[in-house]
């Protein structure tokens, strides 16, 4: 059994990190609404607590008084992959930093501290993730597509246009400029089914009247499934070359379809460059536009409709409203609410690099969360995130239920009628 001779480096936790670590009372508040915890038959090392205390222990282990004295405890190879899994035994939905009476930053601790320290000691992410890394670092998306199919989706649509002789309906950013960014994601890029989103997207747009374009091949993974799984050296570089181009071609406006990539740009690209650019979630500017009167939801939708709220875009951002807002205006929809929502909903699993490590935790997590959705009596789903779609969506599959899933733009463009509807 190899045993690490040097003392781990602790250089990537602050001091309020270190301090947290002893600010965790194991109260234990945070084990109930774990989505992880709550289908991993009571596992302890998973807990908020347990990632936390098993990292006190190895930490003090290091640094405490006895390693000061005899120096740090040799630790093996196998104690601190033991302890990678754990950490990455999660979905970094941030149920917990909500609950936690210490007010504990546990996300932060988990993505910039605990697993960029792992990442930094050659054992994070897991050997799991590698072909992921591996498609992110070679092909700028996680989904081993190629570069040049990045903005296959919009094709038909222009070529349609084209032949109508109608303007171009998904403009070309980097040449044509334009009011809005459309930074359309890696899943609604490539993704066969959520390739609909940036379609949805695109016609609503249009209707709408609003001048928009996208980056096409141009545009880069955000970086999200980086930085949430410690890799910020990978994260930095997608950030950097997004903002490059964000700043060459002087964007002032950005939406997103995925709630990541919204939490990403929007957030944590600061921590690389400070950017004087709105960066919108699109529910958020649906509506507005509804608001303003540029779109109208003309067609009645006889459906009862529930809400998943994608953690990036509730509990780690706020938005919460938005979306509820927009189904609330559209004619025909009775609205439910799933007794987990807003800052307890319940994730689906996938996010935090933890769907392709553990997919058999993530795909009891999303059955549990159809299940929520089911008890509401809802017809359908509804999604502000093609990632959240497709976890939920494997889950209504393998549960064989009837319920739909439907990304919110998906209800919106059939609510808004076939042609442009802008004043
Ligand atoms: S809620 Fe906070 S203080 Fe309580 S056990 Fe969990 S992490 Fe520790
Ligand atoms: S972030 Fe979510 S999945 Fe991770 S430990 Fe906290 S509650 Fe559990």
């Amino acid at each position: 059994m190899s045993k690490r001779e040097k003392a781990i480096s602790i250089d990537t936790l602050s001091m309020r990190q270190l301090i947290e670590f002893d600010a965790c009372t194991r109260c234990g508040e945070c084990l109930d609404l774990c989505p992880t915890y709550s289908v991993s038959e009571e596992n302890e090392a998973i807990t908020p607590r347990g990632k936390i205390q098993s990292f006190k222990d190895l930490i003090r282990s290091q640094y405490g008084l006895r390693a000061r004295i005899f120096g740090p405890k040799p630790i093996s190879h196998e104690d601190m992959v033991r302890i990678s899994e754990a950490i990455y035994m999660c979905s970094t939905c941030g149920q917990c930093r909500v609950v936690c009476p210490s007010k504990i930053e546990t996300v932060e601790l988990w993505e910039s501290g605990l697993r960029r320290l792992l990442v930094k000691e050659g054992v994070g992410p897991l050997e799991a993730h590698d072909p992921l890394i591996k498609s992110i670092n070679n092909y700028d998306n996680p989904w081993m597509q190629p570069r040049t199919a990045r903005d296959k989706w919009a094709k038909p649509l222009q070529k349609a246009a084209k032949k109508a002789k109608l303007p171009n309906p998904v403009k070309n950013f980097a040449k044509e400029g334009g009011e809005i960014l459309y930074f359309v994601g890696c899943t609604a890029s490539y993704d066969v089914n959520l390739k609909q989103v940036a379609i949805n997207t695109s016609e609503i747009l249009n209707k709408a009247g609003v001048d928009f374009g996208i980056f096409g091949t141009k545009e880069k993974c955000c970086g999200s499934t980086l930085l949430r799984m410690g890799d910020w050296e990978g994260f930095e570089r997608l950030a950097k070359d997004n903002i490059e181009l964000f700043k060459e071609h002087n964007v002032r406006t950005i939406i997103t379809s995925c709630a990541g990539c919204f939490k990403t740009i929007k957030e944590d690209y600061a921590l690389v460059e400070k950017l004087d650019i709105r960066v919108m979630h699109t529910v958020e500017l649906l509506e507005e536009l509804i608001r303003d009167g540029r779109l109208k939801l003309t067609e009645p939708l006889e459906m009862k409709v529930t809400y998943h709220d994608p953690c990036h875009l509730g509990r780690h951002t706020g938005v919460y409203d938005a979306p509820r807002n927009v189904l609330g205006m559209v004619p025909g929809i009775e609205f439910v609410e799933m007794e987990r929502n807003r800052e307890n909903s319940y994730c689906c699993g996938a996010g935090g690099g933890q769907k392709t490590a553990f997919p058999d935790i993530v795909k009891k997590i999303s059955e549990v969360r159809v299940d929520m959705a089911e008890t509401t009596g809802a017809s359908v789903i509804a999604h502000a995130c093609p990632f959240c779609y497709q976890g939920l969506e494997a889950a209504v599959k393998s549960k064989g239920s009837a319920i739909k899933n439907m990304d919110i733009t998906e209800i919106v463009n059939m609510s808004s009628g076939k042609e442009e509807n802008s004043d």
